[in-house]
């Protein structure tokens, strides 16, 4: 079977427009004239993409229903109320944001100021992945906006309604000359790849980061790529209900097409066994006794994903679920035990419902089995024990350490989100997102009224060395 990273997909959207290279030079004609730089116009923008989500909530819930059978609240509460908390957080700390910072002189360069000040970075283009393809376009978009930037979308092409709603709607509400959606698959993206750009944001999977990183060397453009991985649960001994539901939710939400998502469980003593009983009335009681036909539960993407899920259901023991429907593409809630180490179940991020639980002796076996993988964008610890929990930040490295609370770091905006190693670079959110994307430039003047320098200058003497 194929593994999540080799999956080519064919191409949905083939056309090719042929005016990208125009829009995007076009991009670059506006960031000459500084059109998105006052802290106006950025406000503007922020406030038209909240009108756009308040106008269109429903198409956008449509469409997120289409792409993905995502139920309407998880639609609105993970791809609509995030982008707004965003933009809320954006509008709240702009001015304080842009403001610039004054800086510490040392003796010997006195008098003098300095200070870092805040610049756009030009041109941005953001690519996104299929899984939150509202959220994953958006949270980008607002901190580019916010830095002052004009902007190119690349919304996935696997979600196709979503992708003609933002390419629909976007140019209604927001200023058309710093702001543009291209729709297309893989060739219109490597088109895109080959313009210069002063940023690329890119969200989605190992294989096209690469992709994405080799095409930026060539314009020495800076990258963020968000990329997944396989983000480990460790769980210590004994597990309650409130766990295994709380393990439920991080991984059945979108049906597991989640990068956040706990991909496997390390269970510590007995929490394997009560595991796989709180699992199943956890997920009973989200889902009810048949869950493929749960209004709250979504479908996996397409085809070639759900073949290759349904491949993995044959690596190892099904203790919960394991039943799927080709038609509707939707596998049940699976919990697995028993897993062969070497398929590709354990060696590639799952990306869908099937949550592997491996038993392990203790807490260093665990934390070795997470650091003898690629770093993990989260690593979760269920454990009430604050000696354990800081042992596992101290020896774990991975985007973010969670405990006892799957996937929902990413709605503080006030936290960076990010990975690191294998997991991605860079990281987006609030702040975080806007200096991302912005110039931290340093800016220094001094006077020439009176020469202060001139204890700098040569002819050197020994005297001059000790200032
Ligand atoms: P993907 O890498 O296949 O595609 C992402 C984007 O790249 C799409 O817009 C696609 O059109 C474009 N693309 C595809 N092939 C390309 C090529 N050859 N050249 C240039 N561009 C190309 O990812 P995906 O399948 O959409 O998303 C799944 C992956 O994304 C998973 O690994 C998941 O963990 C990760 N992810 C990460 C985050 C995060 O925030 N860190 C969020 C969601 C998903």
């Amino acid at each position: 079977s194929t593994a999540l990273n080799e999956l080519e997909l064919p191409e949905v959207v083939p056309e090719l427009p042929e005016n990208i290279v125009e829009i995007v030079a076009s991009m670059h004609d506006v960031v000459a004239t500084r059109l998105a730089h006052p802290r106006r116009f950025r406000a503007s923008q922020l406030k038209a993409l909240e009108r756009m989500l308040d106008a269109h909530e429903q198409d956008f819930t449509d469409a997120l229903a289409d792409d993905l059978g995502k139920g309407t609240v998880e639609a609105k509460l993970t791809e609509i109320d995030m982008v707004r908390a965003e933009i809320d957080h954006a509008q709240l700390h702009l001015s304080e944001w842009m403001e610039s910072k004054a800086v510490k002189i040392p003796l010997a360069l006195h008098p003098a100021a300095a200070k870092i000040e805040p610049q756009p970075l030009g041109v941005v283009l953001v690519i996104g992945a299929w899984n939150y393809p509202l959220q994953l376009i958006l949270a980008p978009l607002v901190a580019s906006i916010a830095a002052g930037n004009v902007t190119v979308l690349k919304p996935s092409e696997l979600a196709p309604a979503t992708s003609a709603v933002l390419g629909r709607l976007i140019p209604k509400f927001l200023d058309h000359r710093a702001c543009a959606v291209v729709q297309g698959g893989a060739s219109t993206s490597k088109h895109l790849l080959e313009q210069h750009f002063d940023h690329i944001f890119f969200t989605g999977g190992e294989r096209v980061g690469k992709i994405v990183a080799r095409a930026a060397a060539e314009h020495l453009t800076p990258v963020t790529l968000e990329l997944g991985g396989k983000s480990p649960a460790l769980v210590m001994d004994g597990s309650s209900a409130t766990v295994a539901r709380r393990l439920a939710f991080g991984k059945f939400m979108n049906s597991g097409q989640t990068c956040v998502a706990p991909d496997y469980v390390l269970a510590v003593g007995d929490a394997a066994r009560d595991l796989e009983k709180q699992l199943a009335k956890a997920i009973t009681g989200f889902y009810g006794k048949n869950p493929l036909s749960s209004r709250d539960y979504g479908r996996i993407v397409n085809t070639a994903h759900f073949d290759r899920l349904v491949s993995y259901l044959d690596h190892g023991e099904i203790l919960i679920g394991g039943g799927y429907d080709a038609d509707t593409l939707k596998i049940e809630p699976t919990v697995m035990a028993n897993v062969d180490p070497d398929s590709p179940l354990m060696r590639e991020e799952i990306f869908g419902p099937i949550l592997p639980i491996i038993a392990v002796e203790s807490f260093d076996a665990a934390v070795r089995f997470i650091n003898a993988r690629p770093n993990p964008l989260v690593a979760y610890l269920f454990s009430e024990n604050p000696r354990l929990q800081s042992a596992f930040g101290d020896q774990v490295r991975a985007g973010a350490i969670v405990h006892n609370a799957p996937n929902v770091h990413l709605f503080v905006p006030g936290l960076p989100f990010g990975g690191v190693g294998a997991s991605g670079m860079g990281a987006y959110h609030g702040r975080h997102g806007f200096e991302r994307l912005s110039q931290m430039r340093a800016v220094m003047g001094k006077t020439t009224v009176v020469d202060t320098l001139k204890a700098l200058y040569p002819p050197y003497t020994w005297a001059k060395s000790k200032l």
